[in-house]
């Protein structure tokens, strides 16, 4: 098992308390949150748009072309889809790269 460490960290107490509420009433302790969050920080894992399957972003190439990462399973890429679905994954992929604070993948 991996060795567990403390973390003190200093953050918005508004927030914080928030966050303890959801956190609650999710029954999953605090630190498991801040566990999953940094684990997804440094690896995260995407859907693919096509076939659904679940994949790291961090093992999966990127299409020298329209720069979305590649499915490892069905090869699914950005080329070929028409602008409104371009622009609708655009969108959705936003709230996942306000999250990390940066793209899911650099080209
Ligand atoms: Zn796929
Ligand atoms: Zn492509």
């Amino acid at each position: 098992m991996n060795t567990r460490v403390k973390l003190t960290i200093t953050l918005d107490g508004t927030i914080l308390s928030r966050a303890k509420t959801v956190a609650d009433q999710k029954h999953i302790p605090l630190s498991r949150l801040i566990e999953n969050f940094l684990q997804f920080l440094v690896n995260p894992h995407v859907y693919c748009f096509k076939c659904g399957e679940r994949f790291d972003s961090s093992n999966s190439k990127i299409c020298l072309k329209c720069g979305w990462i590649i499915c490892p399973k069905c090869g699914a890429c950005g080329c070929g889809l028409s602008e409104e679905t371009i622009a609708a994954v655009y969108h959705m992929r936003r709230v996942y790269e306000d999250l990390l604070a940066g793209k899911v993948k650099r080209e």
